[in-house]
């Protein structure tokens, strides 16, 4: 069953259109993210489901409820939706507990119970309960935020950019943590970020925003292995595009002949692989061993334990120009050096994308 449906929505500021005919559904206990650059709507669309910004046009349902549409709205404190902004957005003259118990109805022994029960949910100290804001550090504030809306037993969690404001040791923590907690609660989550490791990594259901719009939605690993477009397909991820002849589930190109996951004929289109589809093998140049695609190593930029190599394909005929260059992600600790030549053979299909 799905929790949240959003039918067409949009949302102009003057001229300019924020939110474009968004429609999605969100499944029940799912962790659902909205991924896109900086100013692609993310914050306005989790602010229309919460009930603090109102669409043009468009309906909102939460579990057969219908929240908005050209007739009614129901107003944010009656939707029972958790809403961690951006920001965290403590009440900077209240303590942790005083924080996290702020909606609680319950009074005296009840709710101090309540509210060590919730910081222990989300892994803080019973110590820090009397520490104020500006005393903590930003993932303990940011779990702060997360307890308090959790208070409010929350019919739909809504989470925007959470984890953008801590160091990526940090990040990746409280990612599982955070992640951990929720299938715990059960509750329905959306997160939005610009991170797509962040996205790919939290979602079971993906959805990627450009300009307003949602231009594709699935599974996070079905969007980075099939992304719609070329846009898509180097938003989620470093991406090897390139020319190709298609012809009975073959693509032609230079890197020779390579499966695709579709069957179109005859046509040419551009095709895609991921950089950790490439594979080098060292060989010693010219020699004669070694007849598939030869390349050379330009540039390597180790990080730890993967390294990204450069790599440009040679012409068959040492006349013609140098070839394309390709993106290759291999081992950190078994990368060639620059300068070094090496084969290159492919694992897998290539991709093809749509026309733009
Ligand atoms: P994101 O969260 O993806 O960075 P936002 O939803 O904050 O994007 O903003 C989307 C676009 O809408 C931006 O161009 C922003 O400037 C504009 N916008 C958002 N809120 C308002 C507002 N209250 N008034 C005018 N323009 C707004
Ligand atoms: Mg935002």
């Amino acid at each position: 069953m799905n929790a949240l449906e959003l039918h067409s929505i949009s949302k102009s500021y003057g001229s300019h259109r924020a939110l474009d005919n968004v429609s999605l559904s969100v499944p029940t206990g799912s962790r659902t993210v909205i991924v896109g650059p900086s100013g692609s709507g993310k914050t306005t669309l989790l602010r229309m489901i919460a009930g603090f910004e109102f669409p043009d046009t468009g309906r909102l349902t939460l579990n057969g409820q219908t929240l908005v549409d050209s007739t009614h709205e129901v107003p944010a404190h009656q939707r029972l939706i958790g809403y961690v902004p951006q920001d965290g957005a403590l009440f900077p003259h209240m303590t942790v507990a005083a924080n996290i118990g702020f909606g609680l109805a319950s009074k005296g022994q009840e709710r101090q119970e309540r509210i060590a029960e919730l910081m222990d949910s989300v892994a803080l100290d019973a110590r820090m309960a009397e520490r104020w804001p500006h005393e903590l550090s930003g993932g303990q504030q940011q779990r702060v935020a997360l307890a308090r809306a959790l208070a409010q037993q929350p019919r739909l969690m809504l989470l925007d950019e959470p984890f953008s404001a801590l160091d990526t040791g940090l990040r990746a923590a409280m990612r599982k943590l955070v992640a951990r907690l929720l299938a715990d609660a059960g509750v329905t989550t959306i997160l939005v970020t610009h991170d797509q490791s962040e996205a790919l990594s939290f979602a079971d259901q993906l959805a990627v925003m450009r300009n307003g719009r949602l231009v594709q939605s699935g599974h996070p690993l079905d969007l980075y292995r099939y992304p719609e477009d070329e846009e898509t397909a180097l938003f989620l991820g470093d991406a090897v595009v390139m020319p190709a002849r298609i012809e009975a589930g073959w693509a032609h190109c230079d890197l020779g002949r390579i499966p695709v996951n579709n069957h179109r004929n005859n046509s040419s289109a551009q095709i895609m692989l991921r950089p950790e589809q490439l594979q080098l093998t060292s060989i010693v140049p010219n020699s004669a061993e070694g007849s598939g695609c030869q390349a050379v190593v330009t540039e390597r930029d180790f990080s730890g334990n993967t390294c990204t190599l450069t790599v440009e394909l040679q012409p068959l005929n040492t006349d013609e120009q140098p070839g394309r260059s390709l993106l290759v992600r291999s081992s950190g600790l078994y990368a060639p050096p620059t300068g070094s030549t090496v084969q290159v053979s492919t694992i897998g299909h290539a991709h093809v994308l749509s026309e733009p």
